[in-house]
């Protein structure tokens, strides 16, 4: 039997919706610039014809459980909120056809991408990498899972307020690249395995939060999620 120096990291896990068992976490995968109104508002437009979707990644420890209170951020003065839909992988998938994509979705959540947004631009201006602006502790906020076994949603309002005042307000219709295309794609890549969650990417009106502030949003047919902002750790 193997020891430990220390005992290692606890596997990260989420509810799920009327199950007792958790959902065992993997890995965390996000799709940058996936609605054209958000890749507008960034300045950096998307013409489907001639690219291709790409992926950032953080780590699984970052992970936590919506209606937490978590720390305004360290080394940032600009952190913004990111209301996405989350697909749930449940069975291991490479080179998955579009056609098949279904058929390794376990199920779906309402998630937040926290970002750095002034460190996240600088290292996009910079071209460095993107994980002091993204792969923040406690900066990737995930409701319980719902099983939907099989499911591809197509559509389906989404939204999110900050202190009760709306600012994002779209539908999951507008991805640019849909579930099925995500799976198909990020699959040429990796090979998905059970646990793995896939952030699709979020609507416009992206915008900073601060200490106090609570966050509410929800994915029409999904689930619902908030976040409390604590003071700067
Ligand atoms: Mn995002």
């Amino acid at each position: 039997m193997t020891t430990y120096l220390f005992p290692p990291p606890a596997v990260q896990s989420l509810a799920i919706r009327g199950k007792a068992e958790q959902f065992p976490i993997n890995r965390l995968f996000f799709v940058g610039r996936n609605y054209h109104a958000h890749a507008v508002e960034m300045g950096k437009p998307v013409d489907k014809s001639v690219e291709r979707p790409f992926y950032f990644t953080k780590a699984p420890q970052t992970l936590v459980p919506s209606g937490a209170t978590v720390p305004y951020p360290p080394e940032t003065k600009n952190y913004h909120f990111e209301m996405e839909l989350v697909v749930a992988i449940g069975k291991a998938g490479y080179r998955v056809k579009a056609q098949d994509a279904h058929t390794v979705i376990y199920g779906y959540a309402a998630g937040l991408d926290m970002t750095r947004r002034d460190l996240q631009l600088v290292a996009r201006d910079k071209g460095r990498p993107w994980d002091l602006g993204k792969d923040i502790e406690d900066g990737s906020v995930c409701s319980e899972i719902v099983p939907m076994e099989g499911v591809v949603i197509e559509n389906g309002a989404i939204a999110l307020e900050v202190n009760g005042e709306t600012k994002q307000s779209s539908n999951v219709d507008k991805l640019i690249w849909n579930i099925r295309e995500i799976i198909a794609d990020l699959s040429l890549f990796y090979h998905l395995q059970p646990g793995d969650l896939i952030y699709t990417g979020t609507p416009e009106g992206v915008g900073a939060v601060v200490p106090g502030d609570r966050i509410t949003g929800r994915v029409e047919g999904v689930a619902e999620g908030a976040l409390q902002i604590g003071p700067a750790a």
